[in-house]
C-alpha cells in the first residue's frame, strides 16, 4: 500500500522525451480484448441478477453473495461463465436488492483476494464489498428537472475548490452535518457573530461553481471508526463509481452515500451554484490489492522495465488509460457522474498521466450529455513515465485538446512566488522580474504580440490555444495557502500589508483572461498554520475558522466585489485567442513591478468601452499615464466596488502600493 501526500502535484516535471524500454508484459497486455458493454459487473432487471465481469486472463471466475456488508460468510457462491471480450458471467434467477456481492478470480493457478470489481456503484462499510442497490430510489424530489447553471463557457465559471471537512467542521460553522455531505445542504447556517455560513456564504461570495476534493471512495479514512475524526484529502482512490462512505451520514447504508451526495448537489444546483469532483484516475491507493489488480493482474497499470509498477504519480503506481479498457473506465466513469449524480465539471489530477487522446474522448464524450461540463486538470506528472510526452495531456500539449483546460502554474507562481520555496515572493509581493510571466497569465497563455515568452518563468512558449483552456490560480489545496505564504515570504510585515497583498494577487487572477479557481476560505483569509502539505493533518490545521469571516470582513467584501466585477464585465471573459490579440492592449511601461493594459472596443460585448487596469507590486507609490476621459474609479488603494466609487480624469494617477487601480470609460 502507498500512501499518496498529494504534495507534489505542482511541478512541471515532465520528463525526458527517449522513448524508455517497455517490460514485454505491458506489450503482450495491450492486446488483450476488451469489453465494451454498458453491463459491467452488475446489471438488475426482470429476469433476474446479472453479472459480468471483465477479466480475460482469469482461468477461473466466481461470484460471492453476501447478506451484509462485512465480517460475514458468503451465503451462496456462483461460479461464472466465460463469454465475450474477456467477460465472464453469471446471473441469478431473483433481483437480489439489499443483498451484497465480491468477485474472485483464480489467475496463475491462485485464487487471488475478493474485490467489488471495478464497477461497483454502491459499497458498504470501507468498500469492501458491492451492494445490490435500485439507484432509482435514491434520487432526491425533482431530481428529474435538476440541472446545474447553465455556461456559455468555462470563462464564465468562479470555481471554488473545497473540502468537504475543511468547510464545515469547525464549531462556528453552526452546521449541523460537519465534515458530511449534507453540511451543504443545510440553509441559514450562522457563525456565532451571526454572518452566513454553508451554502449560504457560497451564495453571497457569488462564487458559480464549488470543486469538491475526492468525493469517490478512498482508502485511507477509517470509515467504520469515523468517532476518531481521522482527516485525509482523499487521493487514494478505491472504488472510483461510488462516493465515500465518511462524507455520509451512515457508511454501513450503501444507499445513503449516494442519497447524501445527490441531495447535496441538488441543494447546491437549487443555489444555481455548479459542482465539480476531483477525479484521480490516474493511480489508486493499492498496487497488488486494488480493485484493478484482483480483476485483471497487471493491465491498468504501466510498469518499468523490470515489471515493478511505474510512478508517475508519486504515489506509487500510475494507470494505463493507453489501453483500451482503461480509457474506457476513464470515459465511462466521467459519463456515470455526470449522468448519474448530475456532476458540472471534472478536474482531473496529475492528468499527463493520461493520454491526450483519451481526455479529448472524455471531453467529447461529457458534451454530449451536456454542452456545458467542462474539464479541466494538472497538465503535469509527478514523476517520469513511460508514456511518450507527446502523448501526455501536459499543459504543453493542451493545444492538441481544444476542449479542456490546464491549471495555469505561471500565474501561480509568478503572483505569490514558487510553489516549492517558500520564502520567494512574486509580483504582488514585490519581487521584481516577474512582469512578463504575469502577463502571460493575463492572456491566459494564448499567443500575443505584446507578450514575450521567451522571458516566462515556467512556460516559453503559448501552449493555449484559446482563453477556454486556462485556469487561473494563485492558491489551492496543495503547497502553502495563499494567507500562509503571504506570512512566510513577508517577515516583518502586518496582516494588513497581507491582506493587501492577497487582494493583489487576487484581483489578477480574476480580471485575467481563462477561468478563475479559488481556495475555500481565502475571501476571509483563512490559514494552515503554516502546513504546506496538510493532507492527512487534523482538523486543527484545515477547518476553516468561520469566526475570520468578521475579522476580516473587509476582504470577504473585496471577493465579493471582485467576482462581481468580473460576473458583470464580459471583457474579463474573452473566449478567443484572436479577441484577446484585437482588445487587451498593454501600456509600454519600463518600471519594475508595474504592469498597466486596457480592455478595448467594448471587449466580448462589454457595456464598457475601455477598461483601464494597473497592477503595482512595488512597496511604493508609482505614478502613471491615464488617457483623456473622465473614468469611473472601480478599484483603488485595497478597495474595490464593481458599481463604481467615483470618478477621475484622465493625467497622471497615482497608483497606491500593493494594490490594483480599475478604471472603466462608458462610452
Ligand atoms: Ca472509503
Amino acid at each position: 500500500m502507498s500512501i499518496c501526500t498529494g504534495a507534489m502535484l505542482s511541478g512541471a516535471l515532465i520528463g525526458n522525451a527517449t522513448a524508455p524500454q517497455l517490460w514485454p508484459r505491458d506489450t503482450q497486455l495491450a492486446t488483450l480484448p476488451s469489453y465494451s458493454g454498458s453491463d459491467l459487473e452488475l446489471t438488475v432487471n426482470s429476469t433476474g441478477t446479472h453479472w459480468r465481469l471483465w477479466s480475460p486472463e482469469a482461468e477461473h471466475a466466481q461470484v460471492l453473495l453476501y447478506a451484509s456488508d462485512r465480517n460475514t460468510p458468503a451465503i451462496d457462491t456462483l461460479d461464472m461463465q466465460r463469454s465475450d471480450s474477456g467477460t465472464w458471467v453469471a446471473s441469478y434467477p431473483k433481483q437480489l436488492y439489499g443483498k451484497f456481492y465480491t468477485f474472485r478470480v483464480k489467475h496463475n493457478g491462485k485464487w487471488l483476494d475478493e474485490t467489488p470489481g471495478v464497477w461497483a456503484k454502491a459499497t458498504g462499510t470501507n468498500g469492501q464489498r458491492a451492494a445490490i442497490v435500485d439507484l432509482s430510489t435514491t434520487n432526491p424530489e425533482d431530481w428529474e428537472s435538476d440541472h446545474g447553471p447553465a455556461l456559455k463557457s468555462i470563462n464564465d465559471a468562479v470555481i471554488y475548490e473545497m473540502h468537504h471537512r475543511d468547510f464545515s467542521v469547525h464549531p462556528s460553522s453552526g452546521i449541523v452535518n460537519k465534515g458530511k455531505f449534507l453540511a451543504l445542504t443545510e440553509p441559514n447556517t450562522k457563525t456565532p457573530q451571526g454572518l452566513a455560513t454553508g451554502i449560504e456564504h457560497l451564495k453571497e461570495l457569488g462564487i458559480t461553481h464549488v470543486h469538491i476534493l475526492p468525493s469517490y471512495d478512498y482508502n485511507s479514512v477509517d470509515e467504520s471508526n469515523l468517532q476518531i475524526n481521522k482527516y485525509n484529502w482523499g487521493y487514494d482512490p478505491q472504488n472510483y463509481n461510488t462516493p465515500e462512505g465518511s462524507y455520509s451520514t451512515n457508511p454501513a447504508d450503501p444507499t445513503a452515500r449516494i442519497k447524501e451526495m445527490k441531495q447535496m448537489v441538488k441543494a447546491l444546483h437549487d443555489a444555481n451554484i455548479g459542482v465539480v469532483m476531483d477525479v484521480v484516475y490516474n493511480h489508486t491507493a493499492e498496487n497488488d490489492g486494488s480493485n484493478f489488480s484482483l480483476t485483471a493482474p497487471d493491465y491498468y497499470y504501466r510498469h518499468r522495465q523490470d515489471g515493478s509498477y511505474s510512478d508517475a504519480s508519486g504515489c506509487g503506481n500510475e494507470t494505463a488509460s493507453d489501453r483500451k479498457q482503461m480509457s474506457d473506465f476513464i470515459v465511462n466513469s466521467v459519463k456515470y457522474w455526470a449522468d448519474e449524480y448530475h456532476i458540472d465539471g471534472f478536474r482531473f489530477d496529475l492528468m499527463a498521466i493520461h493520454d491526450t487522446a483519451t481526455m479529448n474522448r472524455v471531453a467529447k464524450e461529457l458534451k454530449t450529455i451536456r454542452p456545458d461540463i467542462f474539464v479541466y486538470g494538472e497538465g503535469w506528472t509527478a514523476g517520469d513515465s513511460p508514456l511518450p510526452k507527446e502523448q501526455r495531456a501536459l499543459k504543453e500539449n493542451v493545444s492538441a485538446m481544444p476542449n479542456i483546460a490546464v491549471f495555469s502554474d505561471d500565474i501561480r507562481d509568478a503572483v505569490k512566488g514558487h510553489y516549492s520555496n517558500a520564502a520567494d515572493r512574486g509580483f504582488a509581493t514585490g519581487k521584481p522580474g516577474m512582469e512578463e510571466t504575469v502577463k502571460i497569465g493575463i492572456v491566459a497563455s494564448t499567443a500575443h504580440p505584446q507578450v514575450d515568452y521567451s522571458k516566462g518563468a515556467n512556460s516559453k512558449f503559448a501552449y493555449a490555444s484559446s482563453p477556454r483552456q486556462i485556469i487561473n490560480y494563485v492558491s489551492c489545496h496543495d503547497d502553502l495557502c495563499l494567507t500562509d505564504k503571504l506570512a512566510k515570504s513577508m517577515p516583518g510585515t502586518t496582516e494588513a500589508d497581507r491582506k493587501r497583498a492577497a487582494r493583489l494577487a487576487q484581483t489578477i487572477v480574476f480580471t485575467s483572461q481563462g477561468t478563475p479557481f479559488m481556495f475555500a476560505g481565502e475571501e476571509i483569509f483563512r490559514n494552515k498554520k503554516g502546513v504546506h502539505n496538510s493532507y492527512q493533518s487534523p482538523d486543527s490545521i484545515n477547518a476553516i475558522d468561520w469566526t475570520l469571516k468578521s475579522a476580516n470582513a473587509d476582504q470577504m467584501e473585496y471577493y465579493k466585489q471582485l467576482i462581481k466585477l468580473r460576473k458583470e464585465h464580459p471583457a474579463f471573459r474573452m473566449t478567443e485567442t484572436a479577441d484577446v490579440m484585437r482588445n487587451l492592449k498593454f501600456d509600454n511601461i519600463k518600471q519594475p513591478n508595474l504592469i498597466s493594459y486596457s480592455l478595448k472596443n467594448h471587449a466580448n460585448g462589454d457595456v464598457w468601452k475601455e477598461i483601464k487596469i494597473v497592477f503595482n507590486g512595488n512597496t511604493e507609490p508609482v505614478e502613471v499615464n491615464i488617457p483623456r476621459g473622465n473614468w469611473i474609479v472601480i478599484a483603488r488603494d485595497g478597495k474595490i466596488n464593481a458599481s463604481g466609487m467615483g470618478s477621475l480624469k484622465g493625467g497622471k494617477v497615482t497608483v497606491e502600493p500593493t494594490s490594483a487601480l480599475i478604471l472603466a470609460l462608458e462610452n
